[in-house]
Formats: C-alpha cells, structure tokens, sequence
C-alpha cells in the first residue's frame, strides 16, 4: 500500500471514529442555536414541542429531543425490550421528520429516581449539547417519571455551569434558558404561559411526524384497549389513520393557541396573534438565564 493511500484510509477511520465518539456533533460552534428537549418517554418531546423543534431546524439550529426513560411499559399488549426497542424505532424516524436529533436513555419506564447519578447524567447531556435552551416537563404532573424529569432537569439548571461537579465534561459558560413545556396541572400554580409559539406552519410536518408512533395512539399505549384499536381506522387505512390524528391534534393544538390566546397577541401582535390556529407554550423556569424579551426574540427567532 502506498503510504498516501495509508494516510488518507487512516485519517478517514481517525474521522469516522471521532464522529461516532464525538458527544457533540461536528456542526458545533457554527454560530446557531442549540436546544435541548426532555420528555420522559419516548412520545413527550415530540408531542410538547415537536412543533417549535421543527421552526428551529428548518433554520438550520440544531435539536436534541431526549427521553429519560425507555419507554417500556408503555403499552397495554407489549412490554420490556421489544417495546423500549419499537419505541425508539418510532421516536428515531419521527424525529427524523422533525429535523432533530434521538436520545433514549436506558432507563425503565415508571422506574426513574431523581437520584444523584440521574441528575450527573442529565448535567452530563446538557453540557455535551452545549444547550442554549432545555425544555422540560414541570416537576407537577400526573406521572411520576414526568415529575423526576421536572426535578432532574431543575437540578442540573444551575449546576450545568459549576465547574468542579462532572468535571469530565466542560460546564457551561452561559447558564441556559430553561422552560417548561405546558401541562393542565393546576397545583400548586397552573401552567404560566410565558413564550407561546405559532406552529401553524409546521402543524403538518408534526401530524407526519407523530404518526410514526402508532404504539402510543393508534394503539393507546399504556391506556389503550381493544376496544381503543377497534374504534381507529386500521393500519391498512393509512389516509383514515392520518384524519383520526388529525382531528385529535386539531382540537388539542387549538386549544392550546385558544387558552394562550393573550400571549400570542403580545408576542405576534394583535392581528397575527389572533388569527394563529395551533400553538406550543413555554413556561421560563426560575432557576436559569433570566431572558429580556429581546433576547427571546433571538432564542425563539420566529415572532414578528
Ligand atoms: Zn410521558
């Protein structure tokens, strides 16, 4: 072999190994956004703010969604490696859709702990995204890995940036703006609109998106039945599948940009604000970047 030969075969498997190997993808420091999302399941990120993801991607920002569990009670039929496995196929080309990235922590669902070793993993994902925005669910809702997640992410809010805890990854050096995706908990406080988002443009590309996770409801996941299957179009009737998503999107989307109405009109303006259909909201979590409304205006670079 020619020692060129040599040196172009080595410096391709030196690339090919530091793309594998690399946490932070080659795209860094190109001057764009960089925004994290949490769900607990493989279906949250997508279905809280799969919308916003896909506004940011089309701009050329780059997008993680993560879910901190596997996934693998959620159904009512199947469970254990083959559906944490199914699930993360669906996530993965769902994804894929939006424009953004998978991860899929091995962890059981209903299983998670907002243990020390959960929050060093989650400081861990934050800092090697190098995020300037990380989505949550708030630490009040129904479902125990949905609350951990809240917690966890609350307690990496601040310590993503102190250098001597998980000092194998470097900290952060501006604290990111942290958020939470929107929920109908009333207790202790209801969700508080802060940033809401017109997806009007995108709501398609979400519908195409979501419908690459039949586990969770044209199945019914972990609610599902008999009963629930009977009452969907077949897979076989891919067209009658998408209007049944639709429909079921149409209202809950709607009613999103309907209870947040107030605050798409501050942001859009009175005429754009009040003809927006479907909509994602934010909630700005106390414990990170305190934003001004022009710094909004940068991190989410959709408002008029
Ligand atoms: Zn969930």
């Amino acid at each position: 072999m020619k020692p060129t030969a040599f040196f172009s075969i080595t410096a391709l498997i030196f690339c090919f190994s530091a793309l594998l190997s690399s946490p932070v993808p080659a795209a860094d420091d190109d001057g764009k956004l960089r925004i994290i999302v949490f769900g607990a399941h493989p279906d949250d990120a997508q279905y809280k703010a799969g919308g916003t993801a896909a506004k940011w991607a089309k701009l050329g920002h780059h997008v993680k969604l993560v879910s901190v569990t596997n996934g693998d009670i959620g159904h009512w039929q199947m469970a254990g490696g083959p559906l944490a496995q199914r699930r993360l196929a669906e996530v993965k080309k769902a994804d894929a859709l939006i424009g953004a990235e998978t991860q899929v922590l091995d962890i059981h669902d209903g299983e998670l702990t907002p243990s020390l070793e959960n929050r060093q993993k989650i400081i861990h994902i934050i800092r090697e995204w190098r995020a300037d925005i990380v989505i949550a669910h708030r630490p009040w809702d129904y479902h125990p890995d949905h609350r951990y997640v809240g917690v966890l992410v609350q307690d990496a809010a601040y310590m993503v940036a102190v250098p001597f805890i998980c000092s194998d990854v470097p900290p952060l050096k501006k604290n990111p703006l942290f958020l939470y995706s929107s929920d109908g908990f009333k207790k202790p406080y209801p969700f508080q609109a802060d940033i809401v988002v017109s997806v009007d443009d995108v709501f398609d590309q979400k519908l195409t998106a979501i419908h690459e996770m039949p586990s969770q409801h044209y199945e019914g996941g972990a609610d599902g039945s008999e009963e629930h299957v009977a009452k969907v179009p077949p897979a076989s009737d891919e067209a009658g599948r998408k209007a049944w998503l639709r429909e079921r999107w149409t209202k809950h989307q709607g009613g999103e940009a309907n209870r947040f109405r107030d605050t798409l009109i501050k942001w859009y303006g009175a005429e754009k604000g009040a003809a927006v259909k479907f909509a994602e909201a934010f909630e700005i979590c106390e414990y990170g970047r305190q934003p001004k409304p022009e710094e909004i205006k940068v991190l989410f670079p959709f408002f008029p």
